[in-house]
């Protein structure tokens, strides 16, 4: 009997040893740094003249690794690979499927801080969001496990007598695994982990700003003993390969975790039916977020700045959930305020070469410019009073920025910043908080504050996200407690670490015998 699922624990480095631990992670990391990655295609290490440069944002000289750059045709080789190694692992037993990954997160866990130290390098991540992140890789590859395990021998259906009725579920074919950096581990493990035990094989095409941790993912899954094809590694660029790839009617579908207009154009161009392809493309697409507190006056007024705080600046703000948002009810809209801006100046901004070091870079150049260019947005919307300088001159450091007196409808309250920016909106009563929170086309995150019954209630019918948190902040949800996914523009309504996840990536047959 496999032991049932628990999230794994968060690390304290207030334990000194599990400090030195960390450090040790760094070192390891470090004696590895600008090493070379090849595709991986059909179990093949196969080099390429162009190149990813993976370098770690809060230090931008510094090299992570030289990554292998797929071109059209490497991902055409690794689609055969792919239609080839599926021909054998969908009739693989699905519980050999999830030991597989039941041992890969063994190996991860042995080595946990290696792996959050490579994303304090390579995505700039403060300690214990690296460290969250990890957690969260070994939390999906235990729980989509368990998961199988439940879904193997299908459902129940009616038999009379004189038939036998069976419904089971069987994969859906090759899958597109177009991950993001900012869950650089944890997603783009989930999203292949999903679509590996559920009998499918798959092309993974990591961001390109964090190819090198999904390399060593891939080391994971070969020492974990997945057969060659089953995960094909084709990093690449989006125009060329994911485009590419999206088309081809050898795709089966695409599991998508990124921006809402990349999300968009794999919609719509996954709807083309091409030659030769005989059936319907899925999509399952994790999108973007504009995602708010709300504060009303009876709430914990404390417990209130101290989540819009951990919320909105946690990993630089660049998490989907990220609140970007106070919604405060008007009669205590200052305190809030005033203890917010107090709580964010005690945060500390820099290179994560401690667990001291709550807030790191911006991902790159590109994030940092679109940040910028929000704040100047944010300066003619609101009032400044927290952060608002920036500098790229070692690394992409924003520092924690907070709009006061923004409008409602401000395009700093419905626009997606992905950056340290906090806007705060006055509400005159909470029927007024919970419309400012929905006027946006996304339905994500969102929570409120409030010691109010009446509030919560009113709350769980009508703030329209698909994670809804009352009394905390609205980031962090854990695998198999808090099923991730939103509304609307957010995505495809689809919940990682829930348990319908897994049937997204497979189709239901139905087999009745009659005797
Ligand atoms: N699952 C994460 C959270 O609850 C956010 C994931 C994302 O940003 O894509 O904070």
């Amino acid at each position: 009997m496999v032991i049932p699922y628990k999230h794994e624990p968060f690390t304290d480095f207030s334990v000194p040893h599990h400090k030195r631990a960390f450090k040790a992670g760094l070192e390891k990391v470090e004696s590895y740094l600008n090493l070379e990655y090849p595709l991986i295609i059909g179990g093949r290490k196969i080099s390429t003249t162009e190149t990813i440069i993976s370098t770690n944002p809060a230090i931008k000289e510094e090299v992570i690794g030289t990554v292998a750059k797929a071109t059209k045709e490497h991902a055409e080789k690794a689609m055969q690979a792919a239609e080839e190694a599926f021909q054998s692992w969908r009739k693989s037993k699905p519980e050999m499927r999830a030991d597989l990954l039941f041992r890969a997160a063994a190996i991860v866990r042995r080595r946990k801080h290696e792996f959050s130290a490579l994303l304090v390098k390579e995505a700039g991540k403060p300690w214990k969001e690296a460290d969250a992140d990890t957690a969260e890789a070994i939390d999906f590859m235990e729980y989509y496990g368990r998961q199988m395990l439940l879904l193997k021998d299908g459902m129940p259906v009616e038999s009379r007598s004189i038939e036998v009725n069976r419904y089971h579920y069987i994969p859906l074919g090759v899958g597109i695994i177009i991950s993001p950096w900012n869950f650089a581990f944890a997603i783009m493990a989930g999203m292949t982990s999903a679509a590996i035990v559920t009998g499918n094989t798959v092309l993974l095409k990591p961001a390109s700003a964090t190819p090198v941790i999904a390399a060593k993912f891939l080391e994971v899954l070969e020492e974990a003993g997945l057969p060659p094809g089953v995960v094909n590694y084709v990093p690449g660029s989006g125009a060329e390969v994911g485009d590419y790839l999206v088309d081809h009617p050898k795709t089966r579908f695409i599991s998508f975790t990124g921006s809402r207009d990349v999300g968009v154009r794999i919609y719509e161009r996954a709807a083309k039916v091409h030659d030769g392809q005989i059936w319907l493309k899925r999509v399952i697409a994790e999108m973007g977020g504009k995602d708010t507190i709300i504060v009303d006056s009876t709430a914990d007024l404390e417990l209130a700045a101290q989540s819009i705080v951990a919320s909105s600046f946690g990993f630089s703000g660049q998490k989907c959930s990220a609140c970007s948002r106070a919604v405060i009810l008007k009669d205590v809209y200052e305190q809030v305020l005033e203890r917010v801006i107090a709580l964010t100046r005690q945060l500390s901004v820099g290179e994560a070469t401690d667990s001291s070091v709550l807030m790191g870079p911006v991902i790159d150049q590109a994030a940092f410019d679109k940040i910028n260019e929000y704040i100047e947005i944010g300066k003619q919307e609101g009032k400044l009073v927290a952060g608002g300088n920036a500098d790229s001159s070692r690394g992409f450091f924003i520092e924690p920025t907070i709009f006061a007196d923004v409008a409602e409808d401000a395009r700093i309250m419905k626009e997606e910043i992905f950056g340290p920016i906090v806007a705060f909106c006055k509400a005159n009563d909470f029927q007024h908080a919970i419309a400012i929170a929905n006027n946006t086309e996304y339905g994500l995150t969102g929570a409120v504050l409030t010691n109010n019954r009446e509030h919560i209630e009113i709350a769980k019918e009508d703030f329209h996200v698909g994670n809804l948190y009352i009394n905390r902040g609205c980031t962090g949800a854990i695998v198999g407690y808090q099923p991730f996914g939103g509304f609307n523009m957010s995505g495809t309504d689809s919940k990682a670490g829930g348990p319908d996840y897994l049937l997204l990536h497979m189709q239901a047959k139905t087999i009745s015998e009659q005797f």
